[in-house]
């Protein structure tokens, strides 16, 4: 029997439309918001995240500015760093990099920043907002998430979906958003009871784990929107896992470790509708995400 393969949603392209919004929306301000990231300390990944942040803020004529901390900042410290950002009329969005040293608790963190300029909307004040469905700055990788759905001109009204993991930033949030539209929503985790009998009824399946290839073919009903969240970072101990995928394979062989989402691709998109790539799927839609989360922060708080 002939199957077509998923249709794969580009998140590059999709993000890119975005950026385009939020050049259009900077010209209407008729002012240059002022986005400020903090890092503490040099853990790597995190390092690469605030860079590309700073970097795609000042590309889209936002002032992007990274503020870098050495690892054995006090927590104390950090908060007065945040205040003294609250405080600064000239910034409209505050973004502190996760995770942070051990010394200081995230949670004090983000429950200092304004929520007027919290951008990454991790504020339990703007969680909030999101739960109640009333406007907020949203978080940004389940903002991405739908849009990503809507640009496929996926239907989430009435689509039963699921949501594999239930972390704060992704799970929860994505959730409360594919509610919002009106899907009806399960949310799994590791303790959910026959996982694959739950995805296997979603015409939606959202994967934010964290766990490489985790979600396969069997675990997919035909026809479904498959939305990779997972960022995993594997090494030559996966060669024979990802045997049958060739483009992966030859990224393996050829710098010793392949980027790969919490989906099998090679095998998932044969069952499925859409499929979003990893990398070029989720990934940029966080970055274009909070850029326009930048701008709205800044409008409302000026406006
Ligand atoms: P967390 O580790 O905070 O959460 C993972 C979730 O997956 C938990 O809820 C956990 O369940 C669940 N889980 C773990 N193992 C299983 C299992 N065997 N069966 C079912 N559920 C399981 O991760 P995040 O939400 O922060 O991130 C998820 C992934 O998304 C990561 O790969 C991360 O790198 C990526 N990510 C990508 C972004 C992007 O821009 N593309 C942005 C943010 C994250 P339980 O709660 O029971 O422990």
């Amino acid at each position: 029997m002939f199957m077509m393969a998923a249709e794969t949603i580009d998140g590059k392209a999709v993000a890119k439309g975005i950026e385009d919004e939020v050049r259009a929306a900077i010209g209407e301000l008729g002012f240059a918001p002022a986005l400020v990231a903090v890092r503490v300390g040099n853990d790597a990944a995190s390092e690469i995240y605030v860079r590309n942040k700073a970097k795609k803020a000042q590309e889209l004529g936002l002032r992007g500015t990274e503020l870098i901390f050495d690892a054995s900042l006090s927590e104390a410290a950090l908060l007065a760093e945040v205040e003294r950002l609250n405080r600064d009329d000239d910034v409209d969005g505050i973004l502190v990099q996760l995770p942070l040293p051990r010394q200081i608790d995230p949670r004090k963190v983000i429950d200092a920043i304004d929520p007027a300029k919290d951008v990454d909307g991790f504020h339990p004040t703007n969680v909030g907002l999101l739960h109640l469905g009333r406007p907020t700055l949203p978080p940004c990788t389940p903002a991405g998430v739908i849009r990503l759905l809507d640009a496929a001109g996926i239907s989430i009204e009435g689509a039963r979906a699921a949501v594999v993991g239930r972390s704060d930033i992704v799970g929860k949030p994505v959730a409360a958003l594919l509610l919002q539209r009106h899907a009806t929503v399960t949310i799994c985790h590791s303790r959910t009871r026959d996982l694959a009998a739950v995805t296997r009824e979603a015409d939606i399946l959202i994967a934010a784990i964290g766990r490489p290839l985790f979600v396969t073919a069997e675990m997919v009903k035909r026809g479904a929107a498959v939305i990779d969240v997972g960022v995993n970072r594997v090494d030559a101990a996966f060669a024979e896992r990802l045997a049958h995928d060739e483009a992966k394979s030859r990224a393996l062989a050829k710098n010793g470790y392949a980027t790969v989402g919490d989906v099998d691709f090679a095998r998932v998109r044969e069952v499925a509708g859409w499929i979003t790539p990893v990398p070029g799927g989720v990934g940029p839609m966080t970055i274009a995400m909070l850029m326009k989360n930048t701008v709205a922060a800044a409008r409302r708080r000026r406006a």
